[in-house]
């Protein structure tokens, strides 16, 4: 079972790959093709870790090799499904978690790629989110709710605030609805300890950006990729670490 989690993981992943090529070009979705000369590639290239693990990872018309963000998408959600089945096993937080894990990856690669969250991803996945939550059995509905009205809330102040304070936004709408999204999914009061990490996670990078001068001061910084790990660790171990912190 636990072979057959890392393969769907490799397999979503390669789903994940195409939408994240094909939403933020606002286009429906194509079959793989090289983004440089359009040749569609073959079937044995839609994944693209066994390409690369044979060393054919080239287009087959221009030599073109295959983005490596492709591959690390596809190893990311393999190994965060092989996990999720260890940890959760057959129960509904599984089948929950491993649609979130692919949300959150393809908002990862819009974010870092385009700096886009897209609405076509983050409406779905909030009403997806908002259903579940009443199937959810270790999440009541109401706590869901509340979590997603905090989340969005949180974000929609800070967003508020930093346009009055800097002029331009720092923080967009995509990053407001995307916290009501992790809001929704990891609930009150673990949604708070989400947000706590994000926070914690964007300062120390920026920190560190900025002190190795890689970005300067003027640069807003991208909360997207932050809330999206501060949601996965709040998913996979927010009560363990709320507890070794709070005690
Ligand atoms: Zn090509």
């Amino acid at each position: 079972m636990l072979i057959l989690f890392v393969l769907l993981g490799l397999v979503v992943g390669a789903f994940i790959n195409q939408l994240g090529s094909d939403l933020p070009a606002r286009r429906s979705l194509t079959r793989p093709h090289c983004p440089y000369c359009g040749t569609e590639r073959p079937v044995w290239q839609w994944v693209s870790v066994p390409a690369y693990l044979v060393n054919r990872a080239l287009c087959t018309s221009c030599g073109a090799r295959i983005r490596l963000r492709n591959p690390l998408a596809e190893i990311g959600l393999s190994v965060a499904y092989g996990y999720l089945w260890i940890a959760w096993g057959p129960s509904i937080q599984l089948a929950l978690y491993l649609v979130y894990t692919a949300i959150l990856a393809l908002v990862l690669i819009t974010d870092i790629e385009r700096r886009l969250i897209l609405n076509v991803v983050m409406y779905p996945a909030i009403a997806f989110a908002f259903i579940a939550s009443f199937f959810t059995p270790n999440l009541p509905w109401t706590y869901a709710l509340a979590g997603g009205a905090i989340g969005f809330g949180f974000f929609f102040l800070a967003a508020v605030v930093g346009t009055a304070l800097f002029g331009c936004g720092a923080l967009g709408g995509g990053d407001v609805k995307l916290a009501a999204f992790v809001g929704l999914i990891t609930g009150f009061p673990l949604v708070i300890e989400a947000l706590i990490l994000t926070l914690i996670m964007g300062a120390a990078i920026s920190a560190l950006l900025l002190l190795t001068r890689i970005r300067s001061l003027r640069d807003p910084i991208p909360y997207g990729p932050f809330l999206v790990a501060g949601a996965i660790v709040t998913l996979l171990w927010g009560y363990p670490i709320a507890e070794w912190f709070l005690y």
